[in-house]
């Protein structure tokens, strides 16, 4: 990551030192493995209901996706699997800032997919009917409309769909303040404490093992982003889940051409930052690196990837080697693959973001001298079918799932927490869970590919 020390300040949450924890605890009601968005949400809801959690992050709290994201939080174009979840996320992260008395950027601005293409304002025009189903207010805009929400825009696009309830939170500020108001809750979150894998006694989940020693526990959730895979196949339980990186840059602030999130499906995917500067991304430019797991899992990836393949950029060398030198089990008293890579930090992809600077400058010529002061890249991970996997695994009860959030899971993350913590403690989330079963990718279930970006 590179950055400019003048620029308005962003608290980098994966660039501190590494502290063991003082200690661990030796028993816990529930284990959360992983401090992203998703294990902190669900810790704080748990913490809120009396539970006895204990949260173990291998690095720092939200050093991963969680804190590298475009910050968008947004119903528009999901999945329909997804919506209600998400609907209780929006009213979640309405009220978060008050509950926790943190401030993490949170805003209804907007969201706008705009297009130049009469077929694509088509697609967009037959997802008002889910929206209508689920009560939301999308719309279909065209001509002067546009330049309300964004300068400019008739002159260059045709059309958008606008979800004006659609919200953007700042993602270096949301899940650490979410840590910290489960740990007002009750919660304990252990950072720079790895999970090397569990014991089980009678086929059930009996203990987390940490690097810094083992926690009695009959439910554990895993909820360890791009690790989970590997961690789920060290158990012998089969996830699959492929990772893209996803290189990203901040601006210095500059002047206000638009006031949410935009993404046009060809050049940019840019939202308006809190500090007055923009968060923006290519949109439509991911790398993946070929590794063993890409072969593993290729058969039931081929439907995702055949739809990304224009915005896939495949390429093969390191990360084969060193997945391939990485062993697929190991034993619990030593040094395991989480402890050596404490926080996956992908360098971003030059070449994109020279494009992301042309983009702006083409797109946005308003912002030509809006310095890019940062930049950074994440791996998003992701499920065949680009839903997560929020269940608990066939082979072992006790230890439950969830992952595979596949590029959309920060704005949800808060909303899955709270549904998650319902499950834990064996009472009705109110969301149909079985959407997100993992059992779906082997059952024979037909491949639903549904999500508009
Ligand atoms: C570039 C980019 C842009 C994105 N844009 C958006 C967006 O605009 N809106 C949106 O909603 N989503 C977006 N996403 C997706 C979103 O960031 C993720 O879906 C979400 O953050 C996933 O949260 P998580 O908690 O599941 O995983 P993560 O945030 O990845 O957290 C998992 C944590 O588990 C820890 N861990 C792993 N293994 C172990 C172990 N064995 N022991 C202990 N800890 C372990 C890791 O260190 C990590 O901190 C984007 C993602 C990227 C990378």
């Amino acid at each position: 990551m590179t950055s400019n020390e003048n620029d308005t300040k962003v608290s980098r949450t994966w660039d501190k030192p590494f502290t063991a924890p003082e200690s661990c605890p030796r028993q816990a009601d529930i284990v959360i493995i992983g401090g992203g968005i998703v294990g902190v949400s669900t810790a704080w809801f748990l913490a809120k209901q009396g539970v006895d959690v204990v949260v173990c992050e291998k690095g720092h709290v939200a050093a991963e996706q969680s804190s590298r994201n475009w910050g968008w939080v947004r119903c528009q174009g999901r999945d329909t699997r997804e919506i209600p979840m998400m609907l209780e996320s929006l009213r979640i992260w309405d009220t978060l800032e008050v509950e926790i008395g943190e401030d993490v950027g949170f805003t209804r601005s907007g969201c706008l997919y705009m297009t130049d293409s009469e077929k694509v304002l088509d697609k967009y025009a037959d997802w008002l009917a889910i929206a209508g189903e689920y009560g939301l207010d999308t719309q279909v805009i065209e001509g002067k409309e546009l330049d309300k929400h964004v300068s400019g825009a008739s002159s260059r696009w045709l059309g958008a769909m606008y979800t004006a309830s659609d919200a953007r939170a700042e993602p270096h500020k949301a899940a650490p303040a979410i840590a910290r108001a489960a740990e007002h809750a009750g919660a304990t979150v252990l950072t720079s404490c790895a999970v090397r894998g569990i014991e089980t006694e009678g086929g059930k989940l009996s203990a987390v093992v940490t690097e810094h020693g083992s926690i009695r526990t009959s439910v554990a959730l895993c909820a360890a982003g791009a690790w989970t895979s590997m961690f789920c196949r060290s158990l012998g339980i089969s996830f699959p889940q492929l990772q893209v990186r996803g290189s990203v840059v901040r601006t210095a602030p500059a002047e206000v051409v638009l006031n949410g999130n935009v993404f046009d499906q060809r050049n940019i995917g840019i939202r308006r930052r809190q500090d007055g500067g923009y968060t923006i991304a290519h949109g439509t430019v991911l790398d993946h690196f070929i590794t063993p797991t890409t072969f593993r899992y290729s058969f039931k990836f081929l439907p995702a990837l055949l739809n990304e393949i224009r915005a896939l950029r495949i390429s093969i060398g390191k990360p084969f080697l060193d997945e391939l030198r990485t062993p697929s089990k190991w034993a619990l008293d030593a040094q395991s693959p989480f402890e050596k890579v404490r926080v996956l930090n992908p360098e971003p992809n030059p070449r994109v973001l020279r494009k992301i600077r042309e983009s702006v400058d083409d797109v946005f010529p308003q912002l030509k001298d809006a310095r890019f002061v940062e930049s950074w890249a994440g791996m998003v991970e992701t499920t065949p079918d680009v839903v997560p996997v929020l269940c608990e695994a066939d082979e072992i009860p006790g230890f439950h799932i969830a992952s595979g959030l596949s590029g959309h899971g920060f704005g949800i993350g808060p909303g899955a927490g709270k549904a998650l913590a319902a499950v834990l403690t064996g009472k009705d989330p109110g969301i149909d869970m079985s959407h997100f079963r993992l059992s779906r990718f082997f059952d024979g279930s037909p491949l639903r590919l549904e999500s508009l970006i």
